[in-house]
């Protein structure tokens, strides 16, 4: 197979997933559903397993060998973590159960004690429903009043609407860094220095981005970022929340329980330090130990090396998919990564989905928890291709075939 990266062996990386082995309907599976979870390297699922075989207790509490052993795996994590979104302490990095607990924290957490009736969140247009229903609650829970930042026809926000949205009584942003709908990589940091500006803080919904893109929140400048771990190659139900230290530290805890207390009475709790301040109960161990190893696996591919690699396949799928009459892609931002949504004329989004399956191609079709983007271009689903570390230029070549043979078949 061709890499237009050669220091980037796909083929290598392939090999590392053994469910790329897989027939799906009696034909190798292609794997093209990326964004909405990727797969797991065997090196991940080593790093659970060995845990949950060999490792299993609770963390934090316990004084003997396995206990402190898990301690360790797990708080290696977060440090691990730490590096691979370049915060400055550890204690800024707290463990919740992906994107929409990280995000819903903040909101009800930082929101709640902060805004004041007439107070606005700005969110864009083209955020998934994770950074658009917790701050329609935290607004109808608070009288804040939520605003929303228009995108172009491509995709794109437009900056010059935004700045008139902001204003003194704007108190959040809320931003996705890259759409999963139309694949945009939307500029954070220059939405990041406009927000502080009028005194609101920033969370970055960092979902779509830890794969493709290095993570830096000191460069972003961003208070709060979200990510989860099962769109970068870890187990699900595990997540992290960034935030700067002041504002963690101020937080109000949401959840009560083990492991976030110092001294408990009847009378009067004290609260522990961060980050267990927010990490109230047992958390995910396993999915925890599992991202870390996740981390290392993609540390040790190199982002700037993948984001090579997918930037020359985005390229290729585009030009590819561009070929097959009567699709239209949607999204065509300049500045985009990873994700081709698109519609194909006189066959609906589910019927792609599930004819392209016959032919062992895993793809999304629906409105990708992403309503408003639908509306937006005024239809109720679209499918979407969506890529990753392993998938390849052929596997664009078959995609093509697929989609210009059911074409011709639906029309
Ligand atoms: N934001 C974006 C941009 C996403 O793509 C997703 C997942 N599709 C989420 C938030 C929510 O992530 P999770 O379901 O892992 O919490």
């Amino acid at each position: 197979m061709s890499n237009p990266n050669p220091r980037y062996d796909v083929e290598a990386v392939r090999e590392d997933f053994p469910i790329l082995k897989r027939q799906v309907c009696g034909k190798d599976l292609i794997y093209f559903d990326n964004a909405a979870t990727t797969l797991k390297p065997k090196v991940v699922v080593d790093a659970v397993s060995e845990h949950l075989l060999m490792g299993a207790s609770n963390v934090h509490r316990g004084v003997h060998q396995l206990s402190e052993d898990a301690t360790q795996l797990f708080e290696g994590s977060r440090e691990k973590m730490r590096k691979f979104i370049n915060a400055g302490r550890c204690e800024e990095v707290i463990f919740t159960a992906g994107t929409t607990g990280s995000i819903n924290l903040v909101a009800m957490s930082y929101g709640k004690s902060v805004l004041r009736p007439g107070d606005e969140i700005i969110a864009s247009h083209m955020e998934h429903h994770s950074n658009i229903v917790p701050w329609q609650i935290l607004c109808e829970q608070t009288g804040a009043v939520l605003k929303v930042m228009p995108m172009n026809s491509k995709g794109e926000l437009i900056l010059e609407e935004y700045e008139k949205l902001l204003s003194d009584r704007t108190k959040i942003v809320s931003i996705v860094y890259v759409s999963n709908a139309l694949g945009t990589i939307n500029p954070v940091k220059i939405i990041t220095e406009l927000a502080h500006k009028k005194g609101a803080v920033v969370m970055v919904d960092a979902a779509q981005a830890a794969a493709h893109i290095e993570l830096d929140v000191q460069s972003l400048g961003c208070d709060f970022l979200a990510l989860s771990s099962h769109k970068i190659f870890g187990p699900t139900g595990a997540g992290v929340l960034y935030g700067r230290y002041e504002l963690l530290a101020k937080m109000p805890p949401l959840f009560g329980g083990g492991d976030m207390i110092e001294s408990v009475t009847f009378e009067k709790t004290s609260y522990a330090k961060l980050p267990n301040l927010h990490e109230a109960g047992t958390p995910d161990i396993a999915g925890v130990i599992g991202l870390g190893a996740a981390v290392d696996y993609i540390t040790g591919l190199g982002l700037k090396k993948i984001q090579a690699y997918e930037d020359n396949l985005l390229d290729n799928g585009t030009k590819c998919l561009e070929q097959v009459e009567g699709l239209n892609i949607i999204g065509t931002a300049e500045n985009k990564a990873s994700v081709l949504t698109f519609t194909l004329d006189g066959v609906h989004p589910h019927d792609i989905g599930s004819m392209l399956d016959m032919d062992g191609i895993a793809i999304r079709a629906g409105h990708h928890c992403a309503q408003p983007v639908m509306q937006y271009y005024g239809v109720p689903a679209t499918a979407r291709a969506s890529l990753s570390i392993y998938n390849t230029k052929e596997e664009f070549d078959t995609l093509a075939v697929s989609l210009t043979k059911l074409r011709e078949m639906f029309n």
